[in-house]
């Protein structure tokens, strides 16, 4: 996250390309490249921006803002500006926060053209009566949009559906949204490359809405081709983990993080499906309709430091990025290890302790636990219910319940129906 958080990112522009190289380093990544002007869906791929540098600078030449003190300083699409201004000119491209004055507010202008300054309350309040001369060195021309992805395959190659992960790679120097939404899928990605996942996952980093836009008119067959997928961002702050459901509300996903969350976490926030927010609204759009939820803490406007300075390092904590990764990695693979069994012995109980399952016992999970495990995933083997539906019942974790699946195969009493659930 050090290393990320100063970087100015955008829509466009070198900022994303250093991130993605970074984030390469790690996952390695293939970006794809669209160039300006490009229909997409609904939107077409505007102008690349890019920074030179920019400042407000008194008449004496001293620099009273300057972009290379904060990325937040200037608006984001800012076009070029070298003109000498009244305060009252200056006046209409500032942006401060007058109820949180020590704050810089984060300003874009993708689609219209516009140039501007945040700048903390205080500091207006200091700039004096000018004249001032206003300086943004920018580019604002034709060039390319890039988004990136890492492919991680899966074992099963006879399955042709795929898990998502995406996040947004668009805020500048802007911690919980978004350096822990880019530092969580690049662990889970360097998870996965480690231990491969049965079906494949596809890590997607995405400048936000845009990114989606074009990965989806891309992917025109994704409504067959994903099965599932979680969005994540903002995972650094002081509230509980959050899931934030799909549009249809009782996918796999859904059900796999409303089985795994509140055992993780005493005070889990479910919420409800609502067109707002961040990628979700582009994957869940009703052509699409996609298996894809959210998973965060605290939401967009609810507290005080979001889309600010005030969500600085120091804003986050690294260990409450880590359980929103394990949490994270927790729901992909209850997603992977979900499937439909049939009962192979389903007259009367078959006898565990003849074939070894009760003295099989030991490790990580209890014993008890995995008795009731097997007696419910035999119960509920009935072709029809899936291990997540019988890790809810039986009120068991999903690794429990999938382990015990995966024994009582082994004896021979299960066999699969179908894999994944919907
Ligand atoms: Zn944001």
């Amino acid at each position: 996250m050090a290393a990320l958080f100063p970087i100015n990112r955008s829509l466009t522009g070198p900022g994303v390309v250093e991130t993605l190289e970074r984030i390469s380093a790690v996952v390695p990544l293939q970006v794809t490249e669209v160039p300006s002007g490009t229909e997409l869906l609904d939107w077409t791929v505007p102008d690349e921006w890019s920074l030179q540098g920019a400042h407000i600078a008194d008449a004496d030449g001293n620099h009273l803002i300057d972009v290379a003190d904060h990325t937040l300083h200037v608006v984001s699409y800012s076009e070029p500006v070298a003109a000498t201004l009244t305060r009252a000119e200056l006046e209409v491209h500032l942006h401060s926060l007058p109820d949180r004055p020590d704050l810089i507010p984060y300003r874009t202008s993708y689609y219209s053209r516009t140039w501007g300054f945040c700048l903390t309350q205080h500091q207006r309040e200091a700039l004096g009566d000018g004249p001032f001369d206003v300086l943004i060195d920018s580019t604002l021309a034709p060039g390319t949009f890039r988004y990136g992805e890492a492919v991680i395959p899966g074992t099963d190659t006879e399955d042709p559906t795929e898990v998502i992960v995406s996040t947004h790679t668009c805020h500048p120097s802007m911690a919980n949204d978004n350096c822990t939404g880019l530092v969580a899928v690049m662990a889970i990605g360097g998870h996965l490359l480690r231990h491969p996942p049965r079906r494949t996952h596809r890590l997607l980093f995405l400048p936000g809405t845009l990114g989606a836009i074009a990965w989806l008119a891309q992917n025109p067959d994704a409504r067959e081709r994903v099965h599932a997928g979680l969005v994540i961002g903002g995972l650094g702050d002081t509230d509980p983990l959050t899931f934030k459901a799909s549009r249809r509300g009782d996918t796999v996903v859904d059900r796999v993080a409303h089985a795994v969350l509140p055992r993780r976490d005493a005070s889990f926030r479910p919420l409800s499906f609502s067109p707002y927010g961040y990628d979700e609204r582009q994957f869940c759009s009703p052509g699409f309709d996609l298996a894809v939820g959210r998973l965060s803490r605290g939401q967009h406007g609810e507290y005080p430091e979001y889309h600010t300075s005030g969500d600085d390092l120091a804003f986050v904590d690294a260990d409450r990025v880590a359980e929103g990764i394990s949490a994270a990695l927790e729901i992909l693979r209850g997603i992977d290890d979900n499937e439909t069994l049939d009962n192979l012995s389903p007259y009367g109980e078959p006898q565990l302790g003849r074939r070894g399952l009760y003295s099989s016992t030991g490790g990580a999970i209890d014993s008890r636990s995995v008795e009731m495990a097997y007696l419910w995933v035999l119960s509920g083997s009935d072709g029809e219910t899936d291990l997540v539906t019988i890790a809810e019942r039986a009120d068991l974790p999903i690794d429990a319940v999938v382990e015990a699946a995966r024994r009582l195969s082994d004896a021979g009493l299960t066999a699969p129906r179908a894999r994944g659930g919907h």
